[in-house]
């Protein structure tokens, strides 16, 4: 057979830019698509003049350029950290509507499989913890994060409407806190920041009390459980995590013990609807995907302090 082809929306982003390495790895062609709003090139200078690698600058919202065979459209790019998406409303309101719609477009004329990166914040600040997929969420639709969440839940229904009308097979992967190398230092999301706070010995700015909880995924596990959706049948939300939970100040004493350095831990204001717990049940991903994270939190921690070592 010859080569399968993959195209990657968001591939010059965090998570997009690990799933082409993956999807090179196993012997895919890679079309990568990104207009680099939060995403940089550097994420996937490494890649050289590989053959199999071409990219596209462009952005999702007008209809794809796109032709030739595709085997699968992976829907990795939308701004996600609350700093990117506060800075770009509109922007992240359009990429999770019209972005996903042209994305399934190019799949159903494709004949190809779609993937959906969809979010823990569809459950908003949960009042059910922790998380299946049944639990249909407490999202504030007037909020500041609104734009990002109901875009992602805008983003689930158009995705399901295309199975149901239009028979496209998809495949809807609400992601929770993911991490690893290439994240950027300044996107503002809780691990970028605390790393480098501690590696320039600044102080480690905590939200709120540091009570509220999240659970870290290693970036590693997140493609491996992708790579799993893709390849099975669940057109069903899977949620894709590790459900190992801390609290935020926890994770600041991780940050430093781990990086070596007892920075002070300054307190800020908590944002407005910042969820205050996050764990995620990953009953369904056991038993759909046989998938479960491997990679614990001080080895994952380990990895990225060393490629943000290099990077600060
Ligand atoms: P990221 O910002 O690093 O990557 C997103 C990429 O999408 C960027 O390269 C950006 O330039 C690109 N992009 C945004 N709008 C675009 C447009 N209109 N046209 C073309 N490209 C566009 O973020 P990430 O953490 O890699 O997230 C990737 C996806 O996973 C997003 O859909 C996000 O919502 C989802 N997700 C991530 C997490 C996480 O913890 N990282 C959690 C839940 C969901
Ligand atoms: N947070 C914090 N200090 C920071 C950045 C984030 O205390 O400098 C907290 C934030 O309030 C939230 C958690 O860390 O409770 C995770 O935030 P992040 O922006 O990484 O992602 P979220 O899970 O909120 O989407």
């Amino acid at each position: 057979m010859s080569e399968q082809r993959a195209v990657i929306l968001g591939a010059a982003g965090f998570i997009g830019s690990h799933l082409t390495d993956r999807f090179l790895a196993e012997g895919w062609r890679v079309t990568g698509v990104d207009n680099l709003i939060t995403g940089t090139l550097r994420n996937l200078e490494h890649l050289g003049r590989e053959p199999r690698f071409d990219f596209l600058q462009a952005d999702v919202c007008a209809p794809l350029a796109i032709s030739g065979r595709v085997d699968a459209v992976l829907d990795f790019a939308s701004p996600a950290s609350p700093v990117d998406y506060l800075r770009h409303p509109f922007e992240t309101l359009h990429v999770g509507s019209v972005g996903v719609e042209n994305a399934l477009e190019l799949a159903r004329r494709s004949g190809a499989p779609f993937v959906l990166s969809s979010t823990s914040e569809v459950y908003g600040d949960p009042l059910e913890h922790p998380q299946r997929e049944s639990y249909w969420g407490n999202v504030n639709p007037v909020g500041p994060r609104a734009v990002y969440d109901e875009a992602k839940r805008f983003a689930e229904a158009i995705t399901v409407a295309y199975r149901r009308y239009r028979e496209v097979q998809v495949r809807i992967a609400r992601i929770f806190n993911t991490y690893g190398p290439r994240m950027r230092l300044d996107d503002g999301r809780v691990v970028p920041t605390f790393v480098a706070q501690a590696l320039r010995g600044e102080p480690i700015t905590v939200f709120g009390d540091g009570s509220q909880t999240r659970s870290f995924c290693y970036v590693d596990d997140n493609v491996e459980a992708i790579w799993r959706l893709l390849h099975g049948d669940c057109q069903d939300p899977v949620n894709v995590g590790d459900d190992h939970e801390m609290t935020v100040l926890e994770f600041a004493q991780a940050v430093q013990r781990l990086v070596g350095r007892t920075v002070p831990i300054e307190h800020r204001p908590l944002p407005q609807d910042d969820p205050r717990v996050r764990r995620p049940d990953l009953t369904r991903a056991r038993e759909r995907l046989g998938w479960a994270p491997r990679i614990g939190f001080e080895e994952g921690m380990r990895r990225t302090i060393d490629w943000f070592r290099a990077h600060v």
